[in-house]
């Protein structure tokens, strides 16, 4: 950094002054996370200087012996870690990764199921502002009143729509997904079952989620979330599978792949099969419940009533305040979250009555539950009485960010 700063001070600066806000804030966006140092210097390498359009031993380039060992390094290291019989590295991103597997398994028009995303569900899963939505006929399914999902529901909506594919996975749903259950639904109706387990990848590599390898024909992930790699994507899937993921990633998608990110999703797949992983990804687990015991302890309500993962969906109603005005009152400070619907939301997407708040990066930091209970409580100073209480607040976490210091 400190030589970007002395070549380019313009965007030295840029540099320096968000890595002092990641230091001074406590980061409880769900999606996000704090990469270890190896990852991080594995993305700015030489790799990026090299096209390899193709797969290893089958580039349209030359000069890629290299580069070949290190993507079949990451593919090996991907198989072993969540069991998979076949795995994509070259994906850049979840969205994109997740445009490949529609465009492998069905046809423009065909009838999908996905969960809405003012539900929880994401944008690549059929909402109608996304290619998704536009180029396949998605029929959505929901959380019940109590904001979990009812497989019973579900089932009915399958055998009504009798859909070629079902996407199960969520950004926003606090509660464990039962991908036999979805199995059991898809094999039913005859459809293919994807699964998008961004969120909960670091969990399933762990073995603290209930894996969807065995049970989906198809896995999409990021690498950046719980996994706590590099932003990119990553599809698993079946042998029989392989030739048409492969190709709807490249040509059908990409062009040439980041063969220094994918260096670096190597480094991350090679920390997440280390012991040390599932220790830290019980820390997410734990961290989170406390957060949520804490937040209703704190007066707050909660989608589904707690979390059984990473992440917990605050309803702010009964708090009277809209999601866009917490996020900004916490922001100013210096706790960094998301406004985020909530099931059947009053307001509109861009106000919402809700914000999520996830675990995986500030347990990434050290974080434990004592913290976690303070926390919720400088949140609900938030809430309650923020222009009296926004120094004391703002000193607090001051304070618990110096005890935990990142990138030192
Ligand atoms: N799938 C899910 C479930 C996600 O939550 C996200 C991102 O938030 C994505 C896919 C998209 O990932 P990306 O932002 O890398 O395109």
């Amino acid at each position: 950094m400190d030589y970007i700063s002395g070549y380019d001070p313009e965007v030295g600066k840029g540099l320096e002054l968000e890595l002092a806000r990641q230091r001074r804030n406590l980061e409880l966006i769900a999606s996000e996370n704090i990469v270890s140092p190896a990852v991080m210097l594995a993305m700015g390498t030489v790799p990026t200087n090299k096209y390899a359009e193709g797969y290893p031993g089958r580039r349209y380039y030359g000069g890629c012996e290299y580069v070949d060992e290190l993507e079949i390094l990451a593919i090996e290291r991907a198989k072993k870690l969540f069991g998979a019989e076949h795995a994509c590295v070259q994906p850049h991103s979840g969205a994109q990764a997740n445009m490949a597997v529609y465009q492998a398994l069905i046809q423009p028009g065909d009838v999908v199921m996905g969960m809405n995303l003012n539900h929880g569900g994401h944008l690549t899963h059929g909402s109608p502002v996304n290619q998704s939505g536009k180029l396949y006929h998605f029929v959505p399914y929901n959380v019940n009143e109590n904001g979990f999902l009812d497989y019973d529901e579900i089932r009915a909506i399958a055998r009504e729509c009798k859909p070629k594919l079902i996407v199960a996975g969520a950004s926003a749903y606090p509660r464990e997904i039962r991908f036999d259950l979805f199995a059991d639904i898809a094999k039913e109706v005859g459809a293919y079952l994807f699964v998008d387990m961004a969120h909960i990848a670091g969990l399933v590599a762990a073995g603290l989620h209930q894996s969807p390898v065995p049970y989906a024909d198809v896995v999409s992930t990021t690498t950046h979330k719980t996994l706590r790699g590099p932003r990119g994507g990553l599809i698993l899937c079946k042998e029989m599978y392989a030739k048409q993921i492969d190709k709807a990633v490249f040509p059908g998608t990409q062009g040439g792949p980041l063969e220094h990110v994918i260096a670096a999703k190597a480094v991350c797949f090679g920390e997440a099969l280390k012991p040390e992983f599932r220790t830290y990804q019980e820390q997410i687990v734990k961290n989170s419940k406390a957060l949520a015991d804490a937040m209703l302890a704190e007066g707050f309500d909660l989608v589904s009533g707690g979390t059984d993962n990473h992440l917990i969906l605050v309803d702010l109603r009964k708090q009277n305040i809209t999601g866009k005005e917490m996020q900004s009152r916490l922001d100013e400070v210096y706790i960094t979250v998301n406004k985020n619907g909530i099931p059947n939301d009053p307001q509109k997407p861009g106000i919402t009555s809700g914000i999520r708040i996830g675990t995986p990066a500030v347990t990434t930091r050290g974080l434990r539950e004592t913290e976690m209970k303070e926390i919720a409580r400088l949140i609900r100073l938030a809430a309650e009485d923020f222009e009296n209480r926004a120094d004391e607040i703002r000193r607090s976490v001051t304070e618990i960010c110096g005890r935990y210091p990142i990138y030192q």
